[in-house]
Parts: C-alpha cells; structure tokens; sequence
C-alpha cells in the first residue's frame, strides 16, 4: 500500500522521559508504516533545552503558530531536583507556559472514552470538554491581613490622574482583605478560543460564571462571551445546529451531572482549576485525557494531559519492564493528523486518524490494556500489556481497519 502523503509539514515537539520513549514507538510501529510523515521536529527534552538557553521552545511556539498545527510530547518543568539531576545551566520557565503566553490559547482538556472504563456519573455517555481561562483572577491577586479597625478601599488612579474610590469594608477589627482583576482582551480571546473550539468539534459551548453575585466582574465575562456569539458566532453556530447557553455556575455543575456530555464547557480560570481535577477522575484515569491548546487565531497544539511519568522512566532505565498508557499521546497525534488533513483536504490522512482512534478502542475494549487501566475495568477478561506490548496490539488492530 502507497504511504499517505502530506502537504504541510506538522509541527513535532519531542519531550522527556517515558513520554519521550512511547513517543518514538509511536511513530516507529504506528505512524511511519502508513504515512509519509512530514514534521518540523523540534527537540524540547531537557538537555536540547539547556544546550539552547530554551531558545528552541520559543521557536517551536513561532513555528506552531507559523503552521496552524502542532503535536507535544510532554515535557519536564525544571525544579531544584532537576536542576541537579540534569546540570542545567538555569531552571527553565515551564514549556506549556512558553508556548502558551506565545500562542495566547486556551487548554481544553477531552477525556477519551472506552466502554469497561466506566465514568463514575451513569448518565455520561459522551465527553464533555472543559476550556479554562488562564488569566487572571485570584491567580494574579494581591492580598493581605488586615491588622485592625480601619476602611478599605478599592482605588483606581486612570492615566489622566483621575481617581475613583469605593469603600470594600469598614473594619472593626482582624481580617482579611483580597483585590483582583482580569482584562477585556484576555477574555475576549478566551470567548473566541472557546467558540472556535466548539466550532471545530461540532459541539454546544457552555459558560457560567457567578454574575448574580458579582454583577460586575462575572457579569463582564458573561457579556463578552454573549456579545461575541451575537456578533460572530451564532451564525456559525446555527449553521451546524450547535447553540451557545450561559447559565449560573451552580445551575451549571447540576446540569452537568445530570447531562449526557457531549458539550465544550467553559469556565473561569479558578472554577476551571477546581473542575478539571474532577471531570479527570470522574471520566476515569488522566492517562486517558487529552490536552489540545487553542490559540484565538485558530492555532492547535495537542498533546496529553499527564506529565512524562518519570517513575515508569527511572524503571525502564533499570532494564525493567514498565507498563505505560500510551492512549492520550497517541490521541495527541491522530488529534494533529486529523486537524492537518482537514485544513490541506487530505481525507486519507483523516481517515488514517479515525482508524488509529477507533484501533486503540477496540484493542482496549478486547481487554487488551495497560496495567493503570487494569485496575479500574470493568472488563472481566483483562489481559495486562507492558508499554510496547499494548502499542503492538493497536499496531495489530489496525492493521485490520485500514
Ligand atoms: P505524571 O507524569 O503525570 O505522573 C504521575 C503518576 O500518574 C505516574 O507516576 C503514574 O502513576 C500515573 N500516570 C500518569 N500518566 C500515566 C500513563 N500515561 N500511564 C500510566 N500511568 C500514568 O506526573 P508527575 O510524575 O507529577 O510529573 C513528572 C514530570 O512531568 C514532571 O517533571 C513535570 O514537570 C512533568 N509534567 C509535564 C506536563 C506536560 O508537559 N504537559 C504535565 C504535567 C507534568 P504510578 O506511578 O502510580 O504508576
Ligand atoms: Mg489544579
């Protein structure tokens, strides 16, 4: 069989560790049989990283968003032990940071479903995508303890001089006291994130915030995101029978519970923070979540949400055997494939990606899984694979849909 050609090259972000190991068993047994790969590699593991001062994150981001679409292994953020461990000459920014900041996106996070990895919520049958505003708010705040008695106050100074002054509480003893902010670009970009986002996967986008309470700080996310659907979206929208709903935060988590999934959900940057960890372990394992970042100008980057599971690694350095879940780095691929195709009218190349998806499903649902996903199934007849055993069982499943 003639291996798929592509037009534009993907944008490769190799990584660290037992990622960075699965990472090229990926391309060797599951993408290089089949495709013709184009990428523009750019090695982001550590020790390139320190070689370059971190000049080659920053030009992966510039080639990322040169490109439209880009796919990342995970990748080490420094701290004093790995400062030591590796010798590094400083302790880099975090990658995702670097790139996000360039890219100016938004994270959605998508868990990916299996039937015999039940979520723990009955009623969800399709995913829901959660997109976290990551600006601002109690994340940039000021605060501090108020000694005693005496007025607070929230002051403004404008260019010109001008102030404007409201009193936040008078105090009569002890307390605590907090200011914070956001900035209209910041969440417009969010918005248009978000819409293009529930755009490109044909979904209804959810938004709550806390407006009835504040009315003036929820209530501008709630009008920006309401202006830009009136403004730009609804057509859109309308066009591919997907509708734009905001509702309280709390009628929200209630909804959501009682839902069938199958929506983007789109929240502030702590509520976010808060409901990711959840939606993660009520969907069933972060080995199986993927991270795909948006940027406003319609930019994607995928990868996987978990880190590079530097506990497996230091076992597979020893000679040992590791079982590893490869599910959401090779879902971070197809992901990328997928979006290449789409946008150069390749459909052999999307086509490939929904085999490998629907082949790293069936292989699961055979009972053939890795060791994490062994301990939560509900399959009763579970044959535990170690890292490359599980990557050739898929390789063998596809095989067969291709
Ligand atoms: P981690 O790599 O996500 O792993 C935490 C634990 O979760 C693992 O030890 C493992 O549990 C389990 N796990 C995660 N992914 C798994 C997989 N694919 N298959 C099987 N088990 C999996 O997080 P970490 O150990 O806290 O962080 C390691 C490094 O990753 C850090 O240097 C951090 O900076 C980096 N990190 C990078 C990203 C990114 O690039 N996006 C994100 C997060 C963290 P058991 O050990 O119990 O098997
Ligand atoms: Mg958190």
């Amino acid at each position: 069989m003639a291996k798929i050609q592509m037009k534009t090259p993907l944008v490769e972000m190799d990584g660290d560790e037992m990622t960075r190991i699965i990472w090229q068993m990926i391309k060797d047994d599951l993408l290089i049989p089949y495709i013709d790969l184009k990428t523009e590699y750019y090695d982001l593991g550590l020790k390139k990283r320190d070689e370059t001062d971190d000049r080659i994150t920053t030009e992966a981001a510039e080639a990322a968003k040169k490109y439209g679409v880009s796919v990342k292994c995970a990748t080490i953020t420094p701290n004093d032990a790995r400062v030591k461990e590796y010798g590094l000459k400083r302790m880099y920014r975090s990658p995702n940071g670097t790139i996000r900041a360039i890219l100016d996106g938004t994270v959605f996070r998508a868990p990916i479903l299996v039937s015999g990895i039940e979520p723990y919520v009955r009623s969800w049958k399709k995913p829901i995508t959660l997109a976290r505003h990551a600006y601002g708010d109690v994340y940039r705040n000021t605060e501090f303890r108020v000694p005693g008695a005496g007025k607070a106050e929230l002051v403004f100074t404008g260019e010109d001089g001008r102030e404007s002054r409201q009193t936040i509480f008078d105090f009569k003893g002890p307390g605590i006291i907090q200011g914070m902010h956001n900035k209209d670009d910041s969440i417009e970009s969010f918005a248009r994130s978000c819409f293009n986002y529930a755009l490109s996967v044909k979904q209804d986008l959810w938004f709550s915030t806390k407006d009835t309470i504040s009315k003036t700080y929820d209530a501008r996310f709630r009008d920006i995101f309401q202006n830009l659907y009136d403004a730009e979206y609804k057509e859109k929208m309308d066009a591919i029978g997907t509708t734009y709903f905001y509702t309280l935060i709390d009628d929200a988590v209630a909804r959501v519970i009682r839902s069938e999934g199958g929506f983007v959900w789109a929240l502030k940057n702590y509520d976010g923070d808060v409901m990711s960890d959840m939606m993660a372990t009520a969907f069933g394992s972060l080995a199986m979540m993927t991270s795909i970042l948006v940027s406003p100008d319609g930019n994607y980057e995928y990868e996987a949400a978990h880190g590079t599971v530097q506990r497996h690694y230091y076992k597979y350095l020893k000679g040992e055997k590791t079982s590893t879940n490869s599910v959401a780095t090779i879902y971070a691929w197809t992901g990328a494939l997928r979006k290449r195709g789409e946008l150069d009218g390749i459909n052999e190349l999307v086509h490939f990606a929904d085999c490998l998806d629907k082949a790293v499903i069936n292989t699961i649902e055979s009972g053939k899984m890795t060791g994490d996903l062994a301990l939560i199934t509900t399959n009763k007849n579970v044959q535990k694979l170690d890292t490359e055993g599980f990557i050739l069982a898929v390789r063998d499943e596809l095989g067969e849909l291709i």
